[in-house]
């Protein structure tokens, strides 16, 4: 998959990330990364690409997997990262949250 197809399949999957994933996209293709898988981990964003970068780089793609612990990955509204019921952490606001309570 190119990298821009990796990053729609995933904005597909978290909508509320769609933004920040399109920003590593730029970041990433603009500086000759290949993204080998992108996906949440932990209620963030983690993304794995290649050749390694410099450390420049590294801390911008950092911050932006960082600032996804803190916008709803279900509609991009404020959240924050909490289990939501009884299954595996998520980065949700309250409103999806509480829906998540309910579904799980
Ligand atoms: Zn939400």
């Amino acid at each position: 998959m190119t990298n821009q197809e990796q990053i729609n399949e995933f904005a597909s999957h978290y909508p509320g990330w769609s933004d920040l994933a399109h920003k590593l996209n730029k970041l990433l293709s603009d500086n000759n990364k290949t993204i080998d898988q992108i996906k949440e981990k932990f209620g963030c964003i983690r993304c794995y690409f290649s050749p390694v970068p410099d450390k420049q780089l590294y801390d911008k793609i950092v911050s932006i997997e960082n600032e996804s612990g803190e916008v709803c990955c279900k509609c991009g509204e404020p959240g924050r990262v909490s289990s939501w019921g009884r299954y595996w952490m998520l980065c949700l606001c309250e409103t999806c949250g509480e829906k998540r309570r309910k579904d799980t």
